[in-house]
């Protein structure tokens, strides 16, 4: 019975208990496996904006999900020039612009001609009659207006229809298309 207090049998014991730690812990060990699941390529997207002369490229989706920190800074580039503000910019919009992209095999930096307009500029910018609407999706940060270099302005546009995500506007006499994640609709 001394072997019962023997140090090394208690250290057997403690052993075996693990052991059956581990066999409980089953369903956790099988998590990794999981991890190993295609989630598919990281999304990367690069902005110029013609405005304040600022570049940006980030990895903004990765391993299943967005990344925070990229977003924010997405959503700085894409402020308004004008005020200076920013907005949380549609997720779908950012996947859209990437998507557009990847269809066009086009991975430069895509110029900003504008994204996020604040009340005060959309109301300046109609005043100015720039075909600027009333309730424009850029407000709601769920628009852009964009070229991207090394792909011709009615490729880009006919693109960004063909892919029927929203609503695409064709302004070639200023050099841009609108693309954005509201009903599909189509004007210019
Ligand atoms: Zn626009």
């Amino acid at each position: 019975m001394t072997n019962f207090h023997d140090p090394s049998r208690r250290a057997f014991l403690g052993a075996g208990l693990a052991a059956v730690g581990c066999g409980i812990a089953a369903p956790a060990l099988a998590a990794p496996r999981r991890l190993l699941l295609p989630k598919g390529k990281p999304r990367a997207l690069s902005f110029y904006n013609l405005h304040t002369d600022e570049k940006l490229h980030v990895t903004y989706w990765k391993d299943g999900r967005y990344d925070r920190t990229a977003w924010g800074r997405i959503n700085h580039i894409l402020r308004d020039h004008y005020s200076g503000d920013t907005h949380v910019m549609d997720l779908r919009l950012i996947d859209l612009v990437h998507d557009l992209q990847t269809r066009l095999g086009n991975d430069r930096p895509v110029d900003i001609i504008s994204g996020y307009r604040s009340p005060a500029t959309n109301h300046l910018l109609r005043e100015r009659g720039g075909g600027v609407a009333k309730h424009s999706y850029h407000m709601r940060g769920m628009a852009v207006d964009i070229r991207l270099d090394g792909t011709s302005l009615s490729h880009l546009h006919n693109t960004a229809l063909a892919m029927r995500r929203g609503g695409v506007g064709y302004y070639p006499s200023s050099d841009f298309v609108h693309v954005d994640v509201g009903p599909v609709r189509r004007w210019g």
